[in-house]
């Protein structure tokens, strides 16, 4: 009797044995429903284990028709649960996110003519056989011709119409590399034959792609998956973006390079785009996959190729439900996959570059922009020196640059990664600040929406005309900016500007970012004032002013990358400016000219930066050059999360190259009612640090009302 333990989309330690009925022949990797206590599950068979004792087990109910995850994916769904320290189920949930993508899938029933006029032709009819010459749903078709869809069965009975079935989910157009493409730089035709030959090659070879903003890491890409295509003509490529908002520039130029629309992943797409893209993937024949960081559980028949764009951003990182960094899951991928990964940008993370100059990872460099674009020039605002005036954020200095820009008739980009109008309100009388109810953080105001709102879980009220804790009455003020707050100030000293504010509360889908983009792009906004979505990607040749409003803003805070990602995020942002034939600039408030991330923008000297930064970190062996994991304990009451945190603190056990602290409140105590505590914990490289934290988990219970989460490698620390 053969037996098959089946892997199912669960959070359990390990897969279930079933046996297999006669009727059925079963490998590894086969998609299979089973029964699970009343009910039944979809799975997929991790071991098959042919000569076994099956009595006592139920039987597999069926196989989808779907093809069975490669050897590939199922090595990296193991490799995945072991590394985050979760169960394997709760990766193939990641997967299996499409159920319905499994089994034969729907059907539409369309109308085709058949070539046979019947004796009756009038108008209405001649129509209906002239819109039906290819095939063509039912209600559509009467729609099309303009008439009731009584003439259209009408049609079918005489046979001059006759129905067909098709599949809903249809193949993706095949994509050609051979369309002509733009001649490349030099430098670009270098890069993107190093990577092209690794892919033809094949096997696992990564490869860094650094690249100053505006250098052209696109054309490169384009090349790359053109070269990939040829070489591999049965295989698949893989695209991962930070923002979903950028998909669509990047899926243009990649249907306009290959002549048909790339497949898309992610949450913008509906759930019947997502069940064809799952399908085509699946198939292998979807060639060419653009998405965002969860495309990476997609069950690629075959991957030869990953391509990570602004494999620095931090939105790579999940941290809700199964928290991974996407760069670093593509990476392994990649390896068991045997494929190329290219990781890309402008501002690599320390992560990779340590990486690329430990050998491990090959370097490619494209050190200045495409054509006649050179990188903006930088300087700072010292606050201290040229400060605004009272109850105002743009200081003299940037003010005079801004009027000087417009009158150029060139635009101006704002930056400040701030939302809404003031990030905190406090009652000037009391001194009482305006906290959302059940999570330990501060209401921000917006005044478009008149609310005040808590960022974090999305709860938000009106702003009370009183203050709630002493009841003065317009005791309530408005502390800091936000976007809106600089608008209502730019507005102000610039009344005849066409001014937009750009954050996800004004762009709150992408087709509105879209929308926004391209209105900036025909020149018809004179000063754009954004958060962190305007950082990323944009090209806007006529912007040639960049205004940072309060650069130190990233600087606060426990986050051993702080310093780290305002660089990162400041040259994405300074990037922006001059990427055409005009000159940009970029102006930098701060109160801390003398701060190394700051110094080394304006120096343009990226790498005296990383080097400081380096030698700080390798001093206190944080990440990259340690490991670190944060354990978090979350329960309803404080005692019950302080004595949960007490039994995972008596769990400890000591062990070489490894630190912990706590447990501790976070800076975020309490979200959503959940008390918190944490643990921090840093290794030496050596260690293995997903066993340690393995072991120590499952050397302490909790209650079932507590929750017990552990984040490898740990991006946020709030
Ligand atoms: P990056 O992603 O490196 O910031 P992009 O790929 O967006 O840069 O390219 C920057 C600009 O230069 C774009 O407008 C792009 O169309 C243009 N460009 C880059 N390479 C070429 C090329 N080989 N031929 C024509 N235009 C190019």
């Amino acid at each position: 009797m053969a037996v098959v333990s089946v892997l199912l989309p669960l959070p359990l330690p390990e897969a279930f044995d079933y046996v297999v009925p006669p009727e059925l022949t079963l490998g590894l990797g086969d998609v299979v429903e089973v029964p699970l206590g009343q009910n039944l599950r979809i799975g997929v068979v991790w071991a098959v284990k042919p000569d076994s004792d099956g009595s006592n087990l139920k039987p597999v109910k069926s196989r989808f028709a779907s093809p069975p995850f490669s050897h590939a994916l199922r090595q990296f769904i193991d490799f995945a649960a072991r590394y985050l320290v979760t169960p394997p189920g709760q990766v193939l949930a990641m997967v299996l996110r499409q159920p319905e993508a499994l089994g034969p899938g729907p059907f539409e029933r369309l109308a085709v003519a058949t070539g046979l006029r019947p004796d009756k032709l009038n108008e209405a009819r001649t129509r209906i056989l002239e819109c039906a010459l290819k095939p063509i749903p039912r209600a559509a078709l009467a729609k099309a011709a303009g008439v009731g869809s009584g003439i259209v069965t009408a049609l079918l009975k005489l046979g001059a119409l006759e129905e067909i079935e098709r599949p809903v989910d249809l193949p993706f157009g095949t994509p050609d590399p051979t369309l002509p493409a733009r001649p490349l730089s030099e430098m670009q035709a270098d890069a993107a034959y190093m990577i092209a030959k690794a892919a033809s090659a094949g096997g696992f070879s990564p490869f860094l792609l650094d690249g100053v903003t505006g250098s052209g890491k696109t054309e490169v890409y384009l090349e790359a998956v053109a070269q990939a295509l040829i070489a591999r003509p049965d295989e698949q490529v893989l695209i991962l973006l930070p923002e979903i908002a950028l998909t669509q520039a990047i899926v243009a130029r990649f249907e306009q390079r290959f002549g048909a629309a790339p497949a898309q992943w992610h949450s913008d797409i509906g759930a019947a785009q997502k069940r064809r893209t799952w399908r085509e993937v699946a198939a292998g024949r979807a060639r060419i996959v653009i998405g965002a960081r969860s495309a990476l559980f997609l069950p690629f028949a075959k991957l030869s190729m990953i391509l990570v764009d602004e494999e620095h951003d931090g939105s790579f990182k999940q941290d809700d439900g199964l928290r991974y960094h996407a760069r670093d899951m593509a990476v392994a991928r990649a390896k068991f996959e045997q494929a190329t990964i290219v990781l890309g940008s402008a501002t690599p993370s320390m992560e990779t570059r340590l990486n690329a100059d430990a050998g491990r990872y090959q370097r490619l460099l494209l050190p200045s922009r495409y054509g006649v674009a050179l990188l903006p020039d930088v300087s700072l605002i010292d606050l201290k020196e040229s400060p605004p005036e009272r109850d105002q954020w743009l200081s003299p200095v940037l003010v005079q640059a801004m009027a000087e820009t417009l009158e150029q008739r060139e635009q101006v980009l704002l930056f400040l990664n701030r939302r809404g109008y003031a990030p905190v309100v406090l009652c000037r009388k009391c001194g009482h600040r305006m906290k959302a109810p059940d999570t330990e953080s501060w209401l921000v105001e917006h005044k478009y929406s008149n609310r005040l709102v808590c960022h974090l879980t999305g709860f938000s009220m009106r702003k009370p005309d009183a203050c709630p804790n002493c009841g003065a009455e317009d005791g309530l003020v408005s502390v800091g900016p936000g976007v809106e707050r600089i608008a209502a100030e730019t507005t102000e000293r610039f009344p005849d500007a066409r001014i937009e504010i750009f954050s996800s509360d004004t762009a709150h889908n992408p087709q509105a970012v879209r929308e926004l983009v391209a209105r900036m792009e025909k020149g018809e906004i004179d000063i754009l004032i954004g958060t962190q979505i305007v950082a990323k990607g944009h090209n806007f040749p006529n912007l040639t002013l960049v205004g940072v409003v309060d650069a130190d803003l990233g600087l606060k805070g426990g986050d051993p990358r702080a310093g780290e990602r305002t660089y990162q995020m400041l040259s994405q942002v300074a990037g922006r400016a001059g990427r055409a034939d005009r000159p940009g600039r970029a102006l930098i408030q701060t109160h801390y000219p003398d701060n190394e991330a700051l110094q080394a923008l304006v120096m343009g000297d990226r790498d005296a930066f990383i080097e400081a930064e380096s030698l700080g970190r390798a001093a206190v062996g944080a990440p990259p050059f340690g490991r670190m994991a944060a354990m978090h304990i979350m329960a309803q009451t404080d005692e019950a999360v302080d004595a949960a945190a007490q039994a995972a603190s008596d769990a400890l056990f000591p062990a070489d190259g490894v630190e912990v602290w706590g447990p501790a409140p976070p800076p975020l105590a309490m979200i959503r009612g959940w008390r918190r505590r944490r643990f921090l914990i840093q290794s030496s490289k050596e260690v293995d640090l997903s066993a340690f934290m393995a072991a120590w988990r499952s050397g302490f219970r909790v209650p079932g009302s507590v929750r017990v989460s552990i984040d490898m490698d740990p991006y946020s620390f709030l």
